[in-house]
């Protein structure tokens, strides 16, 4: 059955659709049907008889390209598989594995994943100078990592990007370039390619080789492109050089809803467009299909204003008619807000008519969600979160809990040796040597567990590059064991069992079961709260720096989880939780049966981008939460705005926005005021919404 493009097109979108101009851009607000314009454009092109193998579709995700291509197919009936749509690593892997000769690689190449770049980069950099990476101060492997994957997407000099951002570091200009060398000549030998590489070679390809451009632009025909304020200079310039006379492009993109320029994202990619192809289309879309004009006044508002106007303006209008306003709702605390978030889902769900899949909850920063977590735990509601790792899954949470594990429980070595693990050359055998010697010790010489830990026989059998990190564990332990105890470790510890040589793993067993559990001791001096902000003060909060890029984030994380043990009487209570919280199924990992399930889906903002939800929350809508306080101390909070406009525009019915009043991630309470985000957007065009803890926001419409 033909499509009958005018009827599903307004007039604007049907131009774009069906034009003969080689360069068109479309450039329009959220929700205006960019993303359906391109879809119906790849049907259109294939009404005029275009091969669906001409045409080649480069989305931001996989998942959107296959969503639009099954679009496609059902509109007109042309197998998927018959397009060339992807992100730009896809497609770029696709070429490079045609060509790889071409670019110093054998065919059958195979791909670094994140973890295995960064442990081969980490190697190299060993090889290549280890002296650089102790001096003090000296970042890790995986910072330099990234911070030459951000050259390499931005394609500025390394040296100016070091210079940005690593001043303070000597030496960092003349070593960190050889490191990069050497680690790509690396990858060459061992026939390798990084993500990053994906691109570089496949722009390599086409700079360097006239004859596959020229293949690649000749049987691309029409190269379009979704989501194009968030391409880097790499990207583009990929782009750039697969258009020649004979192809045509049509990018679709919105300069306000730029929000990976941490990434190397450049939106003057879309400012430049018409400069760099000569004679574009401008098409511009100022209708929006998929709010409600009230939530998409309020979008306009928070856009308005902002201090600096990007390149173009536009105001949407609505198509929709009726709704409410979106809702800007204090609560008391992250808590309170998780309730009032599930007490509106469960009226939407159980009266309304609404399905949890027609739900999303989205936040500035996964720390924000961790209360929501455990709440929809406890409340036994099903819930995917689709950006990332849950809360309490990451690594970072859990290596800390593992910490505090240990702590309560000195015989649990599986927590032991998840904490040894981390430090340099040590593997789960050496932590159960380490621990089964250290129950020895304690017991000849009638010290705690702990004491025994950092005795020089067990010092000895720590690997030399682990003794700083090991004996600042060690000492931490001490610290917030004498918090938790109010009790001096010097002091003798239990009669301790007989020795008995012949079994040693048995004698340390039955020793380390003598060892009184915190649980046990009579007088508790610390809070739950206390010891985790004691244990952050030492080693592993110093710790995280030097393995994670991202530690100020994590850093935040972990300093939350002390506002979060405040709620507990003891450290037991606490780990109990969060064991249980870990066995439930209503997590990200489950599988894909399960994923059918109707669920609510929690998202970070970045994630959600593109898509569409009839029910949108967001909570953490405060200052210094959003915009973070990062970004408020840095005085640049353009992308943050343009993040919240993203997050707002993602709804089509209802928009709540939350707060938490009072603080509690920091271990100190303090008050928070609503986002500046909300506050500067026009008082009429959202409305505030008070609820005490008892009524539900349902009982307000
Ligand atoms: P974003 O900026 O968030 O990526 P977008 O501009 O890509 O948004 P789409 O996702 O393509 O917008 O469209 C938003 C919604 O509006 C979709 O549900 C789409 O089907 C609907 N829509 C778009 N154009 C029309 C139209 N002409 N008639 C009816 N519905 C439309
Ligand atoms: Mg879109």
């Amino acid at each position: 059955m033909p499509i009958d493009f005018s009827a599903e097109l307004n007039s604007d979108q049907l131009a774009a659709v069906t034009s003969r101009d080689r360069f068109a851009l479309v450039l329009a607000g959220a929700g205006s049907g960019k993303t359906r314009t391109l879809t119906y454009r790849v049907a259109w092109l294939l009404e005029q008889g275009v091969p669906p193998w001409r045409i080649l579709l480069l989305t931001f995700t996989n998942k959107a390209a296959t969503e639009m291509l099954s679009r496609v197919e059902d509109l007109t009936g042309v197998p998927r598989s018959e397009f060339w749509g992807g992100t730009f690593h896809s497609i770029g892997q696709r070429i490079l594995r045609t060509n790889a000769e071409l670019v110093g690689r054998r065919k059958d190449y195979t791909i670094l994943d994140a973890s295995d770049a960064d442990s081969l980069f980490g190697k190299v950099c060993k090889r290549v100078n280890a002296e650089f990476l102790k001096g003090k101060n000296a970042p890790k492997p995986k910072v330099i990592f990234d911070l030459i994957s951000y050259a390499r997407n931005t394609r500025r000099p390394l040296g100016e990007i070091i210079e940005e951002r690593m001043p303070w570091v000597p030496d960092a200009e003349r070593v960190i370039p050889l490191y990069g060398e050497a680690y790509a000549e690396e990858k060459r030998a061992q026939n390798l390619c990084d993500f990053d590489d994906l691109l570089e070679l496949f722009l390599e390809l086409l700079e360097n080789n006239p004859s596959v451009r020229e293949q690649y632009s000749k049987r691309f025909r029409h190269i379009l492109v979704d989501e194009f304020q968030d391409t880097n200079t790499l990207q583009s310039e990929i782009i750039r050089r697969l258009i020649s006379e004979e192809n045509s492009l049509t990018a679709v993109g919105d300069d306000a809803q730029c929000i990976y320029t941490w990434r190397g994202a450049n939106y003057e990619n879309i400012t430049r467009f018409p400069e760099t192809y000569e004679g574009t289309a401008l098409h511009k879309i100022e209708i929006n299909y998929r709010s409600t004009p009230q939530i998409l006044d309020f979008a306009n508002s928070v856009l308005a204003s902002r201090e600096e106007s990007l390149g173009f303006s536009k105001t949407l209008r609505a198509t929709r008619q009726g709704g409410r306003k979106p809702f800007l709702v204090p609560t008391i605390d992250a808590y309170d807000q998780a309730r009032l978030v599930i007490r509106r889902i469960s009226s939407l769900v159980n009266d309304e008519d609404y399905s949890p899949n027609d739900i999303i909850v989205l936040y500035r920063a996964h720390v924000h969600a961790k209360e929501l977590e455990l709440e929809l735990s406890r409340a036994g509601i099903p819930f995917l979160i689709t950006s990332g790792v849950q809360f309490f899954q990451q690594a970072h949470v859990r290596d800390f809990v593992a910490i505090l594990r240990f702590l309560v429980n000195p015989t649990d070595g599986v927590a032991f040796s998840r904490i040894l693990a981390l430090m340099e050359k040590v593997g789960p055998r050496t932590a159960g040597k380490t621990l089964e010697l250290a129950g020895k010790i304690a017991a000849k010489k009638k010290v705690h567990l702990f004491t025994a830990l950092s005795d020089e026989a067990v010092l000895k059998k720590i690997p030399a590059p682990a003794l700083d990190d090991y004996r600042d564990f060690i000492i931490s332990l001490q610290d917030m064991h004498e918090s938790l105890c109010g009790k001096d470790l010097e002091a003798p510890a239990e009669e301790p069992a007989e020795a008995e040589e012949d079994d040693l793993f048995a004698f340390a067993a039955k020793n380390l079961a003598a060892i009184p559990s915190v649980a046990e001791t009579t007088r508790v001096a610390g809070t739950p709260a206390e010891v985790v902000r004691i244990g952050l003060d030492g080693w592993y909060g110093d710790f995280i720096r030097k393995i994670y890029a991202d530690w100020q984030q994590r850093g935040d994380d972990l300093r939350s989880l002390i506002g979060f043990a405040e709620k507990y009487e003891s450290l037991d209570d606490l780990l109990a939780q969060l064991a249980l919280l870990n066995s439930e199924t209503n997590k990200e990992d489950v599988d894909g049966g399960e994923r059918d399930r109707p669920m609510i889906r929690l998202s970070t903002i970045h994630q959600a981008k593109g898509l569409e939800y009839p029910i949108v929350f967001v909570i953490g809508c405060a200052e210094e939460m959003f915009p973070l306080k990062r970004a408020i101390e840095s005085g640049d909070v353009d992308e943050e705005r343009r993040l919240f406009y993203v997050a707002a525009t993602r709804a089509k019915d209802e928009l709540y926005m939350l707060y938490p009043k009072i603080r509690s991630s920091y271990g100190e309470p303090g008050l928070m005021e609503a986002s500046r985000f909300v506050r500067e957007a026009d008082p009429n065009s959202y409305e505030m919404l008070h609820v005490s803890g008892r009524s539900s926001l349902r009982s307000n419409r």
